[in-house]
C-alpha cells in the first residue's frame, strides 16, 4: 500500500532552506547528503542543492522534520501561469 503522505511530498515541488537557528549537528547532511552541507565560513548548514529525485525529496522532508531546532523550512515552488 502506498503511503499517502509520502506520495504527496514526492509529487510536489518544494524548495528547502535553512532559515532558523542551526547548531551544526550535521543531522540534515547525514539524512540528505546530496542536499545539505556545512556553510563555509560559519558553523551552520545550508541547502546546497534542491531535491530532484523522489528519494532526495523524501530525504529532505525527513531532514526538515527531524532538525532539532526546526530551522529547515520548505515552500512550494510556484507553477508558471500560462497567459491566454
Ligand atoms: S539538522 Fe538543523 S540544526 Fe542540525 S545541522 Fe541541519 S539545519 Fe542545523
Amino acid at each position: 500500500m502506498i503511503n499517502e503522505a509520502i506520495l504527496d511530498i514526492v509529487s510536489k515541488d518544494f524548495i528547502y532552506s535553512v532559515v532558523g537557528k542551526c547548531n551544526g549537528c550535521q543531522l540534515c547532511e547525514y539524512l540528505a547528503v546530496s542536499n545539505f552541507a556545512r556553510d563555509r565560513g560559519s558553523s551552520g548548514f545550508q541547502v546546497v542543492r534542491q531535491p530532484v529525485t523522489w528519494e532526495e525529496k523524501e530525504q529532505c522532508q525527513e531532514a526538515m522534520e527531524r532538525c532539532p531546532l526546526h530551522g529547515i523550512v520548505r515552500t512550494e515552488r510556484a507553477t508558471p501561469q500560462c497567459e491566454s
